[in-house]
């Protein structure tokens, strides 16, 4: 696999799961130059061992950003130091991963309550549009920078949403009955929105967006019933941003390459 991501890349959520497993892949396959942000709601508690010691195997490469996607001086904090470490580099890539599902799976309408709906749209809605807000001008600095004259790609200024088919609306008769989920599945339909909204607002800058979902996979939001391991969805989600060019800025793909319905 080619992969061509590089530069500055921040991943929110990556103590664990998914997040954890983009971390591990983009330290091994991104040139010695590149450096990953790795976004965490609490680095020295026992959830970011992993993290850590990926972190101490690629010194020098990974650095832990303090972040809590529900709370405005977090998101404030951590762009204020992500700033001062990039310097005049910007950010090439920021992959927007921190999510929660609430209440928990199957998540019928009578256990759903309006505090979980706050709470979900809080941490999956709010939270990734005041940091991509907050980082345009490091996305901006990065996509100007670049020698790729007009052409977009991840490697030079993008932002990745990971969404899910569970959003979609035109395939929820496919899986309604398995699981409402009426926060998660409504929240990630709003962010799926905001990255066709950001990829409109952003193209004249030449930065990138795309909503991504990683495929069913077996983390602790995913279960142990899912068919993907953490380690083949990342590796197909980074040929697939490896693979993005301008024709795909506001797409909502699949992690293995395909267009999803919205
Ligand atoms: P996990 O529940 O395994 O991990 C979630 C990560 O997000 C953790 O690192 C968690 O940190 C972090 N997080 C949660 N809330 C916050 C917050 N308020 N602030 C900062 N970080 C937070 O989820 P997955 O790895 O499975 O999911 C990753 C992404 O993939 C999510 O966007 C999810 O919606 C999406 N997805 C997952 C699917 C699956 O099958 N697994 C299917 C479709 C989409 P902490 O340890 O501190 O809680």
């Amino acid at each position: 696999m080619s992969v061509t991501l590089g530069g500055n890349i921040f991943v929110t959520g990556s103590n664990r799961g998914i997040g954890l497993e983009l971390v591990k892949h983009l330290a091994q396959k991104t040139p010695a130059d590149a450096r990953i942000y790795a976004g965490c709601r609490e680095p020295d508690g026992a959830n970011a061992q992993a993290l850590r010691d990926l972190t101490t195997k690629h010194a020098g490469k990974i650095c832990i950003l303090k972040l809590e996607m529900s709370d405005e001086e977090s998101i404030a904090s951590a762009v204020r130091t992500l700033s001062e470490k990039v310097g005049a580099g910007g950010l090439n890539l920021l992959i927007n991963n921190a999510a929660i599902a609430k209440p928990p799976l199957p998540g019928p309408l009578k256990d759903t309550s309006r505090r979980d709906m706050m709470d979900v749209y809080e941490t999956n809605v709010a939270g990734p549009f005041q940091l991509t807000k907050m980082l345009i001008p490091l996305l901006q600095k990065a996509a100007a920078s670049s020698d790729q004259g007009e052409e977009m790609s991840c490697r030079r200024s993008a932002v990745v949403n990971v969404s899910t088919l569970g959003a979609s609306i035109q395939r929820l008769p496919e899986s309604y009955h398995l699981a409402q989920l009426y926060p998660y599945r409504s929240s990630k339909a709003a962010l799926n929105m905001l990255s066709s909204c950001l990829a409109l607002e952003l193209k004249g800058q030449k930065t990138l967006v795309v909503a991504l979902h990683p495929g069913w996979v077996q983390t602790d939001m995913g279960g142990d019933m899912a068919p993907l391991s953490t380690h083949d969805s990342v590796q197909g989600m980074i040929k697939v941003m490896s693979s993005l060019g301008s024709k795909d800025t506001g797409a909502f793909l699949g992690w293995n390459g395909e267009v999803l319905p919205w």
